[in-house]
């Protein structure tokens, strides 16, 4: 097995028996980089590789190591999506108005991995701005799926995935608003971890929606995601919406059996337009949680198809007004060409720096939220939204977590999906744990024609602990 093929878990005991070095850890991962992103079959799930960094972070980490000073992710290289913040690197949310952007601090998750000595390798691509399901919106190229380069990877944390799964990091960070950890994991087979509202810092995360948005894990085993989360988890002075809430022990509670858990299967996630093989899978995967102890319960959550609606109000409501900051003034590009007024600064920055997607999503929440549209659309959403929190919380008096499954089919054809409505219905089964700010996961369950299915976990509040016990026995 190659080094930047292990996994957190495998790498962490290599390190601490010094049977190799977070250097030649971190240059196993830069040399898979340099092999496989670029040039026409590349994947391109990585827009900056900070090699000279990355290397002077795994030397430290070495000398740590010798020490005996280490932590959980001392000396293990990893790559962050490219809407985290990371001090004196580029960080542009695949973004034309952020192209040549250096962030001045680095995001509360990315300062914790620096404390534990982490090696950050690069930042990987994205939809613009986090907008969208499959890595085409970003302003830099399409991330193309390791499994079939003529396929989406899923978005928006498609780098993320991607390089997960073609073995160029040993982890990466993503950022989940309706499904943007999720769906990319199960598009690529890798396990992605969205966590609960609150439970991680957003500070030095460029905001998408902020009343869904969650920084989160992609890794290879759901055990590595409850590496990962145990460090991003609990409060933040520079959060409000992080609780103080003790964190669980992910690592002890992962190991626990699920005999006697109670595992609710939503007939609505069930829908006919699911691909019949994929849904195979995942009741085959219901079938193996039933041997393993469980129970399994038939129940129905008749709001699950007011979600993605209700999503796509919400979010390009949020977004308009989260991006309303981009105003060629305080950040990245700044339109110089004919300029008159102030107006005009704005109206050519924006114009020149926002990608079709990112203006759609201002326009439709500009729509949603001016005088006269509001009532009709935002107010009603938020209360439907309620209904859904509502409703949730009702089935979880019953059971323990959901199943369903993460996407209604496998990755899609690059090209395949132009009608950005076809593209919205790709998000139909993850949004709606995001509206309620519970913690999901998606992991591999098999393969219809070699490409990867994801089974989607959900559960309560604050509860990682049984997601990603459940995870881990699929
Ligand atoms: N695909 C969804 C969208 O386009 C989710 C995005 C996300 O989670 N950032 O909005």
């Amino acid at each position: 097995m190659k080094l930047n093929e292990l996994t957190i878990k495998q790498a962490q005991k290599g390190l601490k028996n010094g049977d190799f070095t977070s250097v030649e850890l971190t240059k196993a991962c830069l040399n898979n980089i340099l092999a496989k992103n670029s040039g026409k079959d590349g994947i391109n799930a990585v827009l900056t590789v900070c090699e000279k960094e990355a290397l002077e972070q795994a030397k430290k980490a070495d000398e740590r190591i010798k020490k005996g000073e280490i932590s959980e992710l001392t000396g293990i290289p990893y790559l962050a999506k490219d809407n985290y913040l990371t001090k004196g690197i580029k960080t542009t949310a695949a973004s034309k108005i952020l192209e040549n952007y250096i962030a001045p601090f680095s995001a509360t998750v990315i300062k914790r991995f620096d404390e534990q000595g982490a090696v950050l390798l690069g930042k990987t691509n994205l939809d613009e701005f986090a907008h969208g399901s499959s890595t085409e919106n970003s302003a830099f190229g399409t991330t193309k799926n390791p499994h079939d380069i003529t396929r989406v990877p899923g978005g928006s944390s498609g780098g993320s995935a991607a390089a997960v799964a073609a073995d160029m990091c040993i982890f990466a960070l993503g950022t989940d608003t309706g499904g943007s950890i999720r769906q990319p994991a199960a598009f690529c087979g890798v396990v992605g971890l969205k966590p609960t509202y609150g439970r991680s810092s957003r500070f030095g995360l460029i905001a998408m929606t902020s009343s869904t948005d969650v920084p989160g894990p992609l890794a290879k085993t759901a055990e590595d995601c409850a590496i990962v989360q145990q460090i991003i988890s609990g409060h933040d002075k520079n959060d409000f919406t992080t609780t103080e809430d003790l964190v669980d022990d992910y690592a002890e509670e992962i190991k626990k059996d699920i005999k006697g858990l109670k595992i609710g299967v939503p007939i609505e996630f069930f829908t006919k337009e699911i691909n019949k093989e994929a849904e195979k899978l995942i009741r085959n995967t219901i079938d193996k949680l039933k041997k393993s102890g469980a129970k399994i319960i038939e129940i129905s959550l008749p709001n699950t198809k007011y979600a993605l609606p209700v999503y796509y109000i919400i979010t390009p409501s949020e977004v308009s007004s989260n991006l309303g900051r981009f105003d060629g003034i305080r950040y990245g590009l700044s339109a110089e060409k004919d300029i008159k007024n102030l107006a005009d600064i704005y109206f050519k920055t924006r114009g020149q720096g926002f990608g079709s997607e990112v203006k759609r999503r201002i326009m439709l929440g500009t729509y949603a939220l001016s005088a006269g549209y509001y009532d009709a659309y935002y107010l009603q959403a938020q209360k439907v939204r309620t209904k859904i929190i509502e409703e949730f919380e009702q089935a979880f008096k019953q059971i323990d977590v959901l199943i369903t499954p993460t996407t209604p089919d496998v990755a899609f054809k690059i090209g395949a999906k132009q009608d950005p409505l076809q593209m919205y219905l790709q998000d139909i089964f993850t949004p709606s744990p995001s509206l309620a700010g519970l913690p999901a996961i998606s992991v591999p369950c098999g393969t219809v024609d070699k490409m990867p299915v994801g089974a989607q976990i959900i559960g309560k509040k604050f509860d990682e602990s049984t997601v990603l016990r459940v995870a881990d026995k699929i």
